[in-house]
């Protein structure tokens, strides 16, 4: 008998199973509309050009070798990452009230902020936003959170449920950890606006809670890095003492490099470097020193203005690809008489869209067409194209009519 004989069997992760299903199947006209990675035009994984650049710069650097990476990371990453995060003339970075170090990617970012609220923070309530990226729950329930959901999605109108959303942060207890997606909401596509940030940033002050971003997607909402951090330096320039998850994996096509940064911010200097060092204790004892290849890469491009130019130019090319196919499903489907309303496709922003397929609707996709979208109705906007963008427009309204 196994000493883990009652161990019970976990399904298997619904996106990424989505995945395996995928790659298993041989139908001509499959598509893949489940993971979050960016496709080129022809559907296919891309490295990004100004990556290529760097990696060669990386590779051929004089003295190069495989060496450790200090605890905190690769400062040259670190603190490129912080300037896109908080801003060019940040004045909290001025001030020296950011920590920021190297991280596994952006779950990894949340995992060490989670073990670190969890030993030095004085709540074990975190509420993250329903629905939300699934891993959330599991990330946060592993550093002994008690997780509560904040409403989010109106699935009537298609939009954000504001009110719901306000009314979770009056009523969630008194200092709350509260997980905010910095820009491009995974999986509605909804952001709130601007004018409701402000109000979110309020109430959140006067319940005392402790803002947790989560920025995964910066410079795919809006194609440019500085609007898609406003959430981020609002609450910064408010005084909010904040955490922030940041990865480098979709708008550097970094994804298996592992590439991200955990920022912390307080109100002190002191303050600061003392719980940067306990964070850093956190990252010992779990990775003990991060990958450098793919912070080598985005450090190079953070602090080379010539590459930094470059990949913000290809931020606006690959966003503006996911727009363009954004509007060709809406306009088909309309022209297509689909029952229902599709602007809210058109509405959202960042990487994907929640459709509102419902979820039989869904199953049908997937086993009978071939198209592999998640069980919620979320599609990866970026898996459409020229070549597969009828037979899914099509397809959906065959299934729906
Ligand atoms: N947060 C959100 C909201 C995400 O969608 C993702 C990726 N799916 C992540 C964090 C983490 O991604 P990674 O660990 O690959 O950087």
């Amino acid at each position: 008998v196994s000493a883990f004989e009652s161990i019970s069997e976990i399904p298997p992760d619904p996106i990424l199973n989505l995945s395996t299903l995928y790659k298993a199947d041989d139908f001509e006209k499959k598509v893949d509309l489940g993971v979050g990675a960016y496709r080129d035009g022809e559907g296919k994984p891309w490295i990004l050009p100004v990556v290529s650049k760097a990696e060669n710069i990386v590779i051929n650097r004089p003295g190069r070798n495989h060496e450790y990476l200090p605890v905190g990371g690769f400062k040259e990453f670190t603190t490129g990452a912080a300037r896109i995060a908080f801003g060019e003339d940040s004045e909290v970075l001025n001030n020296g009230l950011v920590y920021s170090i190297q991280s596994i990617s952006g779950t990894g970012s949340l995992s060490l902020g989670g073990m670190f609220l969890s030993r030095f923070y004085n709540s074990k309530n975190i509420f993250i936003s329903k629905p939300t990226w699934v891993n959330h729950h599991d990330v946060f329930s592993a550093h002994g959170f008690e997780i509560g959901q904040y409403a989010y999605w109106d699935p009537i109108k298609k939009s954000l449920d504001f009110d719901g959303f306000v009314k979770s942060i009056r009523e969630a207890p008194e200092g709350s950890v509260f997980v905010l997606h910095a820009c491009a909401h995974n999986p509605t596509g909804v952001d709130p606006s601007k004018e409701q940030w402000a109000i979110l940033a309020d109430e959140i002050a006067k319940k005392k809670h402790f803002p947790f971003f989560d920025m995964a997607y910066q410079g795919y909402a809006t194609g440019d890095l500085d609007n898609d951090a406003y959430a981020v330096r609002l609450f910064a320039s408010r005084g909010f003492e904040l955490l922030l998850a940041q990865s480098f994996a979709k708008n550097m096509g970094l994804y298996g490099e592992r590439t991200g940064c955990l920022h912390i911010l307080t109100n002190n200097k002191d303050a600061t470097r003392r719980a940067g060092k306990q964070t850093e204790k956190c990252s010992r004892a779990t990775v003990s020193t991060c990958p450098r290849y793919g912070a080598e890469i985005a450090g190079t491009i953070l602090s080379s203005p010539e590459l930094f130019d470059e990949w913000k130019q290809t931020l606006k090319q690959m966003s503006g690809r996911v727009l363009e196919m954004r509007h060709a499903l809406r306009d088909r489907l309309v022209k297509l008489g689909t029952p229902g309303n599709w602007d809210h496709i058109v509405n959202q922003i960042g990487m994907f869209s929640f459709t509102g397929i419902s979820y039989p609707n869904v199953q049908i996709l997937v086993k009978k067409y071939h198209i592999y979208l998640a069980d919620n109705g979320r599609i990866s906007v970026a898996g459409l194209n020229h070549n597969n963008i009828d037979y899914v427009a099509n397809s959906i309204h065959e299934v729906i009519s």
